[in-house]
């Protein structure tokens, strides 16, 4: 399976930088080896530029796909003020969504039930849900690293769960946003852990594809898109330079 290049825009950029950094990412995925042969790529930039990007996307034979950083976890339209639906997203050309973002769980109170219902919905509406898990500095200074992330894996996935719509996204809170990226074998270990839980689960050797996400940056993409279990990287800060994110494309391409 391809390699899964995931940018997490966050908050971040207006309209008009927004759709520019599209335009510059589907331009530089037609290089010398088309990168979008290698991985699939995927951009989340923030809910009130969905309609641009998919304009842009669209117009560029949809060489990579859109998603959005968040959805409800309701699904019938109705009394939810600030909500927006799976469905919503997907009208808008969304095939894939994050929930359970750290920044989610711990500064919006986000809890397990919470992540799982939103991944249902996400599957309800046609989406790929990216469900997003990790540990804090303190949980791995205490050695509870595996099973918190355990015990977030088996309690956010919903029944409606398989290979094909779900991704899962190991980023170790401390590492997001910080520059510090966990150690090679250590991601080994992590994926490993949560790769043997999901084909317990499925009872199947085809399980989600498993990202790693922490501080990615092209200067240690090859070695942690290179480790086992590794599926690809969810990407915040690099992933607002065109330059840099395609770079990431390419450490896969060149590995
Ligand atoms: C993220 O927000 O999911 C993330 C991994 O951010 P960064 O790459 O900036 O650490």
């Amino acid at each position: 399976m391809k390699k899964l290049i995931a940018g997490n825009w966050k908050m971040n950029l207006n309209a008009q930088k927004a759709s520019a950094l599209a335009l510059d990412i589907l331009k530089g995925l037609d290089d010398e080896l088309p990168l979008s042969k290698v991985c699939d790529f995927v951009v989340f930039p923030p809910c009130v530029h969905l309609p641009p990007i998919n304009q842009v996307i669209k117009s560029s034979e949809m060489k990579m796909a859109l998603g959005a950083q968040d959805c409800s976890q309701h699904e019938t339209d109705g009394a939810h003020t600030g909500e927006i639906s799976a469905a919503m997203l997907a009208d808008y050309g969304c095939t894939y969504v994050i929930v359970g973002h750290s920044e989610r769980r711990q500064g919006h109170g986000e809890t397990d039930a919470i992540v799982k219902a939103k991944a249902a919905a996400a599957h309800n509406a046609g989406l790929t849900a990216v469900i997003c898990i990790g540990e804090t500095d303190q949980e791995r200074e205490q050695g509870q690293e595996r099973d918190i992330v355990s015990r977030q894996l088996l309690a956010s996935l919903p029944e409606s769960s398989n290979a094909v719509n779900t991704v899962i996204a190991y980023e170790p809170v401390w590492a997001i946003g910080t520059g510090k990226t966990a150690k090679a074998e250590d991601v080994a270990a992590m994926h490993a852990l949560i790769r043997e839980k999901l084909s317990g689960r499925s009872g199947s050797s085809q399980t989600p594809r498993i990202l790693y996400g922490g501080s990615m940056k092209p200067e240690n993409a090859a070695e942690l898109l290179a480790t086992p279990n590794v599926d690809g990287g969810l990407i915040g800060g690099a992933s607002l330079k065109a330059e840099q994110f395609l770079a990431i494309g390419r450490a896969v391409r060149d590995s």
